[in-house]
Formats: structure tokens, sequence, C-alpha cells
């Protein structure tokens, strides 16, 4: 049996799209890095709804933010990216690969392989050193599947904007801002008359209120306004069969019924 240290339910859903075999994995939701307590509860109830809507059991509730505080002490000025998320890494897939010794399962994984945000790379070098140092397999590979598989099932689903900790809860924060201002400049610098669409940044935006013909600038105030989905209302012909609009910048979902 495998044990699969879940970091978020986003994450669980793409691992076990992508590599059907994992669903007969123990589940292990081990994540002391999480920042405030509110929030790990946030993610434990998303949890919840994806086991039930994948028939997946449930793993233990278990909090233990204690375990992170040294991390947090020596790392915590750091950016994203660096020595506090590998001590991070390691410390949840050390538990992992110890529960999995402990309880004689034959291999451990987790489901930050699927997180676009993460190294692949990264990850595989720490699980290849615990599985050396507990003599059991580690199962590694790109557990990211393609995003309309997982729209079904994570329709409802809290999906969180930051990794976990609270530098990067700041971090995130702080980088929101910038490019709020940035977007915000943007749009009343190049589409002075559309500055009412800014309202629909983060949400569904209609085809209908954007009236522009051409592509090329749909494109450009898609890419500033950066809303959640383009619903195309009227069936325009330049968006006909296309599932996203590309922009460059940004990719933007196209949807055809309102959600
Ligand atoms: S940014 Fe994410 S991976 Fe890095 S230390 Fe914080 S919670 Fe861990």
């Amino acid at each position: 049996m495998n044990l699969l240290h879940v970091c978020c339910a986003p994450d669980l859903v793409s691992t076990v799209v992508k590599r059907e075999e994992l669903r007969q994995s123990e589940l292990f939701f081990y994540n002391p890095n999480i920042f405030p307590g509110e929030e790990f509860l946030r993610r434990y109830d998303a949890l919840r709804k994806v086991c039930e809507k994948t028939a997946l059991d449930l793993p233990e509730q278990n909090h233990s933010p204690e375990d992170f505080s040294d991390i947090l002490d020596s790392f915590g000025t750091e950016n994203e990216g660096g020595t506090r998320c590998t001590k991070c890494i390691e410390l949840r897939l050390r538990k992992t690969a110890c529960l999995a010794k402990s309880i004689g399962s034959s291999s451990f994984s987790t489901t930050l392989l699927a997180s676009p945000r993460k190294s692949i790379a990264q990850i595989t070098l720490i699980g290849d050193k615990l599985a050396a140092e507990f003599d059991i397999e580690f199962i590694s590979g790109n557990f990211r599947a393609e995003r309309d598989k997982l729209r079904d099932l994570l329709k409802g689903v809290y999906r969180q904007n930051y990794c976990g900790c609270l530098p990067s809860k700041n971090e995130a924060i702080r980088n929101r801002e910038i490019n709020d201002l940035r977007d915000r400049e943007r749009l009343d610098k190049d589409f002075k008359r559309f500055v009412d669409l800014w309202n629909f940044r983060g949400n569904v935006i209609p085809r209908s209120r954007i009236h522009l013909e051409e592509i090329s600038d749909l494109k450009r105030i898609i890419a500033i306004v950066k809303p959640s989905a383009l619903f195309d209302d009227i069936r325009d012909a330049e968006l006909e069969d296309r599932r996203w609009l590309k922009t460059g910048s940004y990719n933007c979902r196209i949807i055809r019924e309102k959600e």
C-alpha cells in the first residue's frame, strides 16, 4: 500500500485524475505550515468535499503548527522558493516517510507533485533522499492533470490563493496589490471608456459588456481586467470552438452557459 501525503484538495484531485492507481493509497494530511488555524480548517473542509466527490477516505484532521515554528523562525524573511520551502517540503515528506515505514506501507508519495507552483525536480530530490534513509520507495512524477478534467470535481470547492505559511500569505497580498495597481492604471490609460469593467476582475464577464469588435482589443482588455471567465453570451464568431482566450500573459476560460 502507498501512503499519499495530501497538501490540499485541488492537488489531491489532480493527482488521482492523472494517476488513477494512486486512488488506492492511504491519505495523510500533514501540513503544519498552514497559517492561520481558520485557513487550515477551510482547506480541510475542502478536502472533505473532494473526498466525498471522489469516494476517497477522508484522512484525519491534525494540525500541529508548532512543528513548523523552527523553520518559520529561521527562514521567515525569505521569499517563496528558497530554503524555507525546501525545509517545509522535507518536514512534510519526512513525517510521511516515517509513518509509511511504521505502518508497513511499501511506498510513499505526495500531492505536492501536482502543484504548478512547486518544482517536481526539487520534490523528487527530497523524496528520493528520504526513500534511501527510510528504505522505502518514493513514487514521483508529474501529477498535474489538465484543468478541464478537474473542473467538475472542483466545483464549489475552496481554492487557496497562497501557498500556506504566514510569509507566503503576506507575499501573495503584496503581489496582488502591486498587480492590481498596475492593471488599474493600464485600464485607465488604454481603455478609459471601459473603466467600469474593473468590477469584473476575478469574476465572470459577459462578452456583451465589452463593446469591442477586434479580437486583438478583446484580448488586451481581458489581459488587463483578468476576469475568472469570459461568458460568450452573444455567440461571438471569433470565439467559436475556443475554450480559452489566450492573451499571451493571461489565459481566460470561455464559457457558454452561465455558471
Ligand atoms: S511558501 Fe509554501 S512551501 Fe514555502 S515554506 Fe511557505 S508553505 Fe512551505
